[in-house]
């Protein structure tokens, strides 16, 4: 293939904001953010399961306290009753009048009983709700830096786009100059090079694979003419010579 040098020239321009839009595009995806969300995420989820979790814990808790304190109710309720039999004097009978006594003494230790076991039930809910409450502020810390990390990325990705767009334009224009076959004959070898289409060809080395040329190459690149399209024969990339190629 021939080409004029000066296409060929402009050849190494256009890889330079071909690898340039390579690199945004890999900037994109490899942004820090975009793990970090994902970790926020995924933390924001577990703690929203591990807040139901102790939810029910707490309110398990709170219906066995409303039970005990219904419980306690009925054996206050039943001890006045009692000691209003009592105090009224309507006992007449001392044996009548001794299972009154006993049962109150024995209503007083149940009522004792029942309100240690309150005691206890609400010193764990105590435990549990302290918990909850660190478990919600977390889950809130965690909620305002993802959505911190999430505007880090979006100013991030409108910058990447933004130059995106730029270069894109550049690289078009470019391309417009360019003459067609020589395009093509670039864009089927990046597509196959990992997105380096032409090298510079500097100081008998190619700059795409950094391997040095033969001598039988030197040979055969010093008498092609200017406008000889040459490809490196290491990495078979088009090899644009100028004036520091060392030929
Ligand atoms: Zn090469």
């Amino acid at each position: 293939m021939k080409a004029a040098p000066d296409d060929q020239l402009r050849l190494l321009d256009l890889q330079a904001l071909d690898s340039a839009l390579d690199r945004l595009a890999h900037r994109r995806r490899t942004l820090p953010e975009i793990e970090e969300i994902d970790a926020l995420d995924r933390k924001v989820t577990q703690l929203g399961g591990d807040i139901v979790l102790v939810e029910t814990e707490d309110s398990d808790l709170g219906r066995e306290q409303s039970k005990l304190e219904a419980d306690i109710d009925l054996v206050r309720t039943r001890m006045q009753r009692d000691q209003q039999r009592l105090d009224a004097g309507q006992v007449s009978s001392p044996r009548e009048l001794e299972n009154l006594q006993s049962e109150i003494e024995s209503l007083k230790r149940r009522q004792s009983d029942l309100e240690d076991e309150e005691l206890e039930i609400m010193e764990k809910r105590e435990v549990v709700q302290t918990r909850l409450q660190e478990l919600r502020d977390e889950r809130e810390q965690t909620a305002t830096t993802l959505s911190e990390t999430e505007q880090r990325r979006d100013t991030a990705f409108a910058e990447i786009d933004a130059d995106h767009d730029k270069t894109t334009q550049q690289r078009s224009e470019l391309a417009g100059t360019l003459p067609d076959d020589l395009l093509a004959l670039y864009e089927k070898v990046r597509d196959a090079h990992g997105g380096v289409g032409a090298a510079r060809l500097y100081q008998r080395r190619c700059e795409g694979c950094r391997i040095e040329l033969n001598a039988t190459d030197i040979g055969r690149f010093r008498s092609a003419g200017p406008d000889a399209v040459l490809r490196c024969e290491e990495c078979g990339r088009i090899l644009v010579r100028t004036p520091d190629s060392g030929l």
